[in-house]
């Protein structure tokens, strides 16, 4: 793996240098083992350590097939998918892999006892596979985590459609958590070039999915004056989905769980905040019983802000906790989009207020190609803005994963991989010195 550093670090090694590198046999990754999906057997999902399952170890590196590349992997990140993956919840990513290797020849490279996690990364093309004329060895890459097949009609017009859609990294193996990934070429992307590798790595999914599902047609289709209520706005989903807002001229509701965030999001230009702590807001009496009392407050609250207005759109993502209210507080007409379900998958909410005031709930998943491409290309035009408030090493994923899941993190959490230090990877400095303040707004808090 020196060799190959070396090259990048080198800055002037040539394309078919680049080419001819010796790959290793095996590289370092971050893994979940089959034999262990029941290691957490009897423990509520907050108890599941990701500290006792993810592994670092040495693996095999997969044959390269058709129409797909490797890359060194510089830096990723960490989504929380890989919590999910790493606490086997809701159910174990091996289903997903032995699912994929059914499928062809060539899939089956995928089903292995281990599972090489992470769904971002910023790197460096090593090698091509056969078909792959764009990319080229030694290119400066991200890659979003969209794996299509693309042979049935039904992805034809929103790849996120193909009936063989996965997320790379978590229903697919060889992910971004490494020294090399295994992507498809046509997930690759243009590194932004005014970020350094960490932060490249860092806005990929979550960028892509919050601009789907907020902005996107095939979303909330968020239009300027739009009142959006964003949950969790200084996480990683939330954190792109204000600065969408803003930049699209609507106007974000931010909810957040402490003065830390409520701080992030105020910094970001977002003026209407509600601290839910500060709230102490009680949506659920018990575990089975809602309560609309509540609901109300939180209504009051959100046109105390507004000056009397309601929600057009919701940017949901933390589901059975908060799903019902979301429904309460749109107004008539409004979108409630959602993409996830944090608290719980199985939501409850009244649906008088759904169908009398004619509102609608819009299903997204992360984005399709041409989404992600747009979605990145607002990262490297400087007009959206990474969210990284600390990086790990790679042999730290674990605990990295753990503040994730103990919801003790800001924005994105960062993992150098290849790369030795923080900071490296910048090709153009002036750019970056324009928008350094945005970059770092994450940092440190
Ligand atoms: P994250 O960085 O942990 O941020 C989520 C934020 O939501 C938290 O920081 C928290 O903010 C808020 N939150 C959590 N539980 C809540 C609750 N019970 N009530 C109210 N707010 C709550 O995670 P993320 O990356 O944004 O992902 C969020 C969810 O979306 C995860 O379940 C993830 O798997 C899913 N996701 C889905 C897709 C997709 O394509 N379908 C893509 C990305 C993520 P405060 O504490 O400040 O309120």
């Amino acid at each position: 793996m020196q060799q190959i550093l070396d090259a990048i670090m080198a800055g002037d090694t040539s394309q078919e240098d680049f080419a001819n590198l010796t790959l290793p046999e095996s590289y370092r990754a971050a893994t979940v083992h089959k034999d262990e999906v029941d290691m957490f057997e009897g423990l509520t999902a907050k108890e599941k350590d990701p500290r006792k399952s993810i592994h670092i170890e040495d693996v095999a590196l997969p044959e390269l097939g058709p129409g797909e590349a490797y890359v060194a992997v510089m830096a990723s990140a960490i989504n929380y998918n890989t919590v999910w993956t790493s606490i086997f919840e809701p159910v174990s990513t091996f289903g997903f892999l032995e699912r994929y290797g059914r499928l062809s020849e060539l899939t089956k490279r995928h089903d292995l006892p281990y599972h090489v996690v992470g769904s971002d990364l910023a790197g460096v093309v090593l090698q091509t596979g056969p078909g792959v004329s764009r990319w080229k060895p030694g290119t400066e890459v991200v890659a979003h985590c969209l794996s299509v097949e693309l042979e049935d009609a039904d992805g034809h017009d929103d790849t996120m459609m193909d009936p063989q859609q996965r997320i790379w990294g978590f229903e697919t193996n060889f992910g971004g958590l490494a020294h090399i990934a295994l992507v498809k070429a046509n997930q690759l992307m243009p590194k932004p070039d005014h970020l350094t590798w960490e932060e490249a790595a860092s806005p990929g999914l979550v960028n892509c999915t919050a601009y789907r599902q907020l902005v996107s047609k095939n979303g909330g289709n968020m239009k300027q004056g739009d009142n959006v209520l964003i949950w969790g706005a200084s996480g990683g989903l939330g954190g792109f989905a204000t600065q969408y807002a803003l930049n699209g001229g609507a106007v974000p509701i931010c909810v957040v769980s402490n003065e830390q965030k409520a701080a992030i999001a105020r910094s970001m230009g977002a003026e209407l905040v509600i601290n839910r702590s500060e709230e102490d807001y009680k949506f659920w009496k018990d575990e089975h019983t809602q309560d609309p009392k509540e609901w109300k407050r939180f209504g009051s609250k959100i046109r105390e802000l507004t000056g009397g207005e309601d929600i057009d759109i919701v940017f949901e993502h933390p589901g059975r906790e908060t799903f019902g209210a979301s429904v309460y507080v749109t107004r008539k007409g409004g979108t409630i989009t959602t993409c996830a379900s944090t608290s719980g998958y199985m939501h409850e909410y009244d649906n008088r207020y759904l169908w009398m005031n004619l509102k609608r709930i819009i299903s997204s998943h992360f984005a399709n190609y041409r989404e992600s491409w747009e979605a990145n290309r607002l990262i490297a035009k400087g007009m959206i803005h990474p969210t990284l408030s600390r990086t790990y090493s790679l042999d730290d994923v674990g605990q990295a994963a753990l503040d994730v899941h103990n919801n003790a993190h800001q924005g994105k959490v960062g993992v150098l991989c290849l790369a030795p230090e923080e900071g490296l990877g910048v090709r153009n400095p002036e750019m970056r010195e324009q928008h350094v303040d945005a970059i770092n707004r994450f940092r440190g808090v």
